[in-house]
């Protein structure tokens, strides 16, 4: 028999490979594929190629890399999949096989090295909204489109507006629970969400107080290691998981409550990443067990604050981390209906990414981009009076493309405008 391609460190379990029975059901919902008609690009195209690997008939360098760095990580395939066929499974063992056997071209490592240099840090995150926002006084923006190579015009281009009061703003390390307490709760308050997106976590924090819940937010925390997982930086994931596992364990909550929908799906999935550590893997299930986006913990919550009428269309974009990766999606509808007023409106191609997907919109700006105008036409095309979704890539992404049409919100913002909770 030949020999594998893959190392023997996780490499993708064969059982999970023969689960495809390449009937192509899932086709219709892959955004690459939708882009390209290749069928290498497709789920079942890319599983071939890993079965292929497997045995050891191709290698992992060229066309194998190209079209498994081609996949957004976007799960839709696994929605739309009849025979349960674990994608998520089989492309975080994939990734980190890349990563570790496949050389990049100096530029595509430098890119990607400086990605990871940033982004999981606040501190360096908090100096580069300083820079920020020089450069947006300096509307430097245009000139920036003529100079910059397209990875570099493509990350300029997501750069929200910058507030410097909200960057360097801190969240209270505990909000007691309003009349009697329901839940006791800690919050991840993210990277890239504590530094640009504190508003967020403010509404999160004064809705789940309003909900009965006690807030902990510790003010030590860190990445909770999404990014590298989704991209195959294993060593990464691992650090960063075990750290976030530390800091929550010792505050004994009953859950741990997150925002971000590509945090939640990485914190949910931290019991698979340790499995093979005897020292962590009952601390990681456990932990895993306790982790609940916002809107899944507010939907097992009976609603208890009063709500004021929001008379406005409100659409919502299922982020792909929490629709098709943990599968949230009645949840936050059901908590936006308890806003008085409020009509939801749902999206044509509602299960096509909108092309941000981690770090994808910086890695891969041109399909990120058609994926993104294709968002934004869908989402004009039901005339709402605002976009929620509840992933900060998701409102970058959406926001650029949509430019200004349509206002953007979390919906835990909106829930926090129709409580008024005290502030
Ligand atoms: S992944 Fe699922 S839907 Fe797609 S070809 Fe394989 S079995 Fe069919
Ligand atoms: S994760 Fe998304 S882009 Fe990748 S194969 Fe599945 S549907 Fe296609």
């Amino acid at each position: 028999m030949t020999e594998s391609s893959f190392d023997a460190h996780k490499p993708p379990p064969r059982e999970l490979l023969d689960d495809c029975v390449h009937c192509g059901f899932c086709l219709p919902t892959c955004p690459t594929y939708q882009l390209w008609g290749e069928e290498m690009d497709s789920p079942r195209g890319r599983i071939y190629l890993m079965d292929l690997a497997q045995r050891g008939e191709i290698g992992l360098e060229g066309a194998f890399t190209q079209h498994i760095d081609a996949c957004l990580g976007c799960m839709a395939c696994v929605t739309s999949c009849p025979s349960g066929v674990q994608y998520d499974r089989l492309l975080e063992a994939t990734r980190p096989q890349i990563e570790r056997n496949v050389p990049r071209s100096r530029s595509d490592r430098l890119f990607r090295d400086a990605i990871f240099a940033l982004f999981p840090y606040r501190r360096r995150l908090r100096v580069a909204a300083v820079f920020g926002l020089a450069y947006q006084k300096l509307r430097l923006e245009r000139l920036a489109q003529r100079v910059l190579p397209p990875r570099l015009r493509a990350t300029q281009a997501l750069l929200p507006s910058v507030r410097l009061r909200e960057a360097f703003a801190s969240l209270p390390r505990r909000v007691p629970a309003s009349g009697e307490r329901r839940r006791r709760v800690a919050m991840l308050s993210g990277c890239v969400q504590d530094v640009f997106f504190h508003e967020v976590n403010a509404a999160a924090q004064r809705v789940l107080a309003a909900e009965g819940c006690e807030v902990l937010t510790p003010r030590r925390q860190g990445c909770c290691g999404a990014l590298g997982l989704h991209a195959g930086r294993e060593e990464h994931a691992v650090r960063n998981a075990k750290r976030t596992i530390e800091t929550f364990e010792k505050l004994a909550v009953d859950n741990v409550v997150v925002n971000v929908a590509g945090c939640g799906s990485s914190m949910k999935e931290y019991g698979a990443l340790l499995d093979d550590d005897p020292a962590w893997a009952d601390r990681a299930a456990d932990f895993s067990a306790k982790v609940r986006d916002i809107t899944e913990l507010l939907a097992e919550l009976e609603p208890r604050a009063q709500r004021k009428p929001i008379n406005a269309k409100v659409a919502y974009h299922d982020a792909c981390h929490l629709g098709h990766a943990q599968g949230v999606r009645e949840q936050p509808r059901a908590v936006l209906r308890t806003i008085p007023g409020l009509e939801l409106l749902e999206l044509p191609e509602a299960e096509i990414c909108c092309g941000s997907a981690g770090i994808y919109n910086l890695i891969q700006p041109e399909p990120a981009a058609e994926l993104g105008e294709r968002k934004a036409r869908n989402i004009r095309s039901v005339k709402p009076d605002l976009l929620v979704t509840a992933n900060p890539g998701c409102l970058l992404q959406i926001g650029r493309y949509l430019d200004g049409d349509v206002p953007l919100l979390h919906p835990v913002q909106l829930l926090d405008a129709a409580i008024e909770a005290p502030r």
